[in-house]
């Protein structure tokens, strides 16, 4: 909390936070580079570490990231372009959208950029293509669901019976049909999985990868050889959303991965990993200044900038989706028990629907007009989210790094006003 209240000072000082603002992101980039490094020090050289860029597909991001020698993993045009604007090299890019045209696979296997393969219809394609370009260095496998089942959240979990992900290898006859499938194409070299998601357990997630594992060496014994070279566990480690401990951390993950699947460790295989929230979530905040404070049958009521239009998982599905809040005041001093009477309150965003809350009957030191509330832990699908690319960016993003003897917040994404929109007319 220190670095937090560190940074929230900087950015009264420096003008960034005053009386016009509405909302801000935040991505701590001194934070986010350690957390490259406990990555890779959780796991042994023959883990290549990508970065899901749809976790927070922001150039300047991304770049960051890519300094840090990770690849990345992107699943549209637009991804792309931003993995390739920030540095990337197609040979540390995975394409994993399961709905691939002829078109993007054909970049793909043209630009030697590597791809998962989701189902049989577009194997059937990608069959085609190989034809046409044989000697393509792209790294190709096939996506596979393990169907271990749900986590605790049910929209985000990839490996249930009837995901929308990947192939199937528990239907009846599949796992027979996947060994034929690859002893047939020795250009498929690759397995991969996402069997995570938030909401998932460290041994869940341990259980689909060790099926991946197993049917690798299926294959490997079938053709006699090692056809399979590398395994991509995909991302998928869940966030403690519930205080600063970063917990599972990566090293725990490791631990746990160690234990269940040994084979990973061996350095039998390329081992290659797709962490988006884990990466980024810890390491970026909003901040949102309070418009009105009222009082509304016994509630305090702190009317912000910031509500579905930003986190719109949060709004729509609180339970899921819980964000924990902390309150300064227009200086940038924290609110604490100490120095403000707690009261029930509700956190407000500014979109007309009753439910825009950021989070609901929370007793907080009581918030006044002016304020600042910072949203905790949401440097991944917040404020870096545009499910609509037609909006117009309404929160500018700032990137931090030094600390408050020497801090620079330097603006990375411009937001466009009102005034901005009319001005083009
Ligand atoms: C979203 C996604 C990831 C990252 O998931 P996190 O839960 O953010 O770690 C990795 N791989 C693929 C294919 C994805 O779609």
């Amino acid at each position: 909390m220190i670095r937090k209240q560190d940074i929230v000072q900087q950015a009264v000082q420096k003008d960034i936070l005053n009386g016009e603002t509405s909302a801000i992101g935040i991505m701590d980039f001194d934070a986010l580079e350690n957390t490259i490094i406990e990555l890779n020090k959780a796991f042994p050289e023959h883990f290549v570490h990508t970065f899901a860029a749809k976790a927070n597909a922001l150039t300047a991001v991304m770049k960051k990231l890519n300094q840090t020698g990770i690849g990345a993993e992107v699943s549209s045009p637009g991804e792309l372009l931003i993995a390739k604007r920030a540095g990337f090299e197609n040979h540390s890019i995975i394409f994993d959208s399961p709905a691939k045209t002829m078109a993007d696979l054909t970049t793909c296997i043209k630009n030697d950029i590597a791809l998962n393969i989701d189902n049989l219809q577009e194997l059937e394609r990608v069959d085609v293509l190989l034809k046409s370009y044989p000697h393509t260095q792209s790294s190709i496998g096939f996506r596979i669901n393990p169907q271990i089942g749900s986590g605790a959240i049910s929209s985000t979990s990839t490996a249930t019976s009837t995901s929308k992900f990947g192939y199937a290898l528990a239907d009846s006859g599949n796992r027979q049909q996947l060994l034929e499938i690859y002893a047939e194409r020795p250009w498929l070299t690759s397995l991969h999985t996402h069997s995570g998601s938030q909401g998932c357990e460290l041994e869940l997630m341990a259980k689909g990868i060790a099926e991946i594992v197993n049917l690798a060496e299926m294959i490997n014994d079938r053709v006699g050889f090692q056809q399979i070279r590398q395994i991509d566990i995909g991302g998928g480690l869940p966030v403690n959303f519930a205080s600063e401990e970063v917990t599972p951390s990566f090293q725990q993950y490791a631990d746990a991965l160690k234990e269940a699947v040994p084979a990973l460790f061996s350095g039998k295989y390329q081992v290659k990993t797709e962490f988006g929230r884990a990466i980024v979530a810890k390491n970026g905040f909003i901040l949102t200044r309070v418009e009105y404070t009222k009082s509304m049958g016994g509630r305090h009521i702190a009317t912000t900038h910031a509500g579905a239009q930003i986190m719109t998982r949060t709004v729509f599905l609180p339970d899921s989706w819980p964000l924990r809040v902390t309150g300064f005041d227009a200086q940038g001093n924290m609110r604490t028990e100490t120095n403000s009477e707690v009261v029930d309150t509700d956190v407000a965003g500014p979109c007309c629907f009753s439910g825009d809350l950021i989070c609901k009957n929370k007793a907080l030191p009581k918030l006044e007009a002016n304020d600042y509330v910072l949203v905790h832990d949401t440097g991944g699908y917040y404020f870096s989210n545009h499910f609509d690319y037609n909006s117009l960016p309404r929160v500018p993003v700032y990137a931090v790094s030094g600390n408050s003897h020497g801090m620079s917040i330097d603006l990375i994404r411009k937001a466009d006003s009102l005034e901005d929109v009319l001005s083009r007319m």
